[in-house]
């Protein structure tokens, strides 16, 4: 049985004084959730303190990235010994925001995965087809194509410690969400082709769906056997219809 998940993503919005209310706001309604595990993701420079706000709470904290390198001449990079530091405990790897507008190729991807469980991170790996890729027929060529390049590179082992987070590129802030066969097709697919590599990692594994999740929709998404709970980007702004987004999860 596995424990659902369901992590915000902040992205690039927030200041001092909305992020203090967004996690009180959380802090005030997490222990109505049942089962399920909560983190944020907040922008680089407030991990500190949101982890500080987050203190000995049920709720975890992620970053949105990491460094494919631990220190060096990379202007402008926050690398996997920091983000642990500031006691983050997940990263987010390869969002579809970091591939199509940064350019990040699968093998960096991969090599970011590495270095964020180097650093005790456990990455949530983003994968997702865009829609033009659906519409061709290629959408399970495209995930197999980007988990493979983590499972080349670290070993099918590696995702034990790992989260997956399926995002149809084309779901993602868009308000089309997948419906919940189209996701489930594709959870099913993702474990299934982990499956032929370990049978034992991937019953395990935490799969997410990402995607224009909202309180509205959640449950019935979280209701299907291989979704194990969301990664939710707009909707994880607003403490109540996050949390409601939690509750969901069980
Ligand atoms: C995301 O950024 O990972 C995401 C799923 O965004 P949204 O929920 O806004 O579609």
């Amino acid at each position: 049985m596995r424990t659902p998940l369901v992590a915000g993503n902040w992205k690039l919005n927030g200041s001092r004084s909305s992020i203090k209310s967004l996690v009180d706001g959380l802090l005030s309604g997490i222990s109505e959730v049942g089962q399920t595990e909560v983190a944020v993701c907040p922008p680089f420079v407030y991990l500190n303190e949101v982890n500080q706000m987050l203190a000995d709470s049920a709720i975890a904290m992620g970053s949105q990235d990491v460094c494919a390198e631990d220190s060096g001449a990379f202007t402008g990079e926050v690398a996997g010994p920091m983000i642990s530091e500031m006691g983050a405990v997940f990263a987010i790897i390869g969002h579809s925001e970091r591939r199509s507008i940064y350019g990040e190729s699968d093998e960096l991807v991969a090599r970011k995965f590495a270095a964020a469980q180097r650093h005790g991170l456990k990455p949530i790996l983003c994968v997702g087809e865009t829609l033009e890729e659906r519409e061709k027929g290629v959408t399970e060529d495209v995930v197999a194509r980007q988990i493979d390049a983590v499972i080349n590179l670290m070993g099918v082992d590696a995702l034990e410690n790992a989260v997956i987070a399926y995002e149809p590129v084309w779901a993602i802030g868009t308000g089309m969400t997948a419906t919940p066969e189209q996701a489930q097709d594709v959870h099913a697919f993702i474990r299934n082709r982990i499956a032929e590599k370990s049978g034992n990692v991937a019953e395990k594994i935490q799969i997410l769906y990402g995607g224009s999740v909202k309180a509205a929709n959640a449950a019935e998404l979280f209701a299907k056997p291989d979704i194990d709970g969301g990664l939710i980007g707009g909707a994880s702004l607003d403490a109540d219809e996050f949390l409601t987004i939690c509750k969901a999860g069980g």
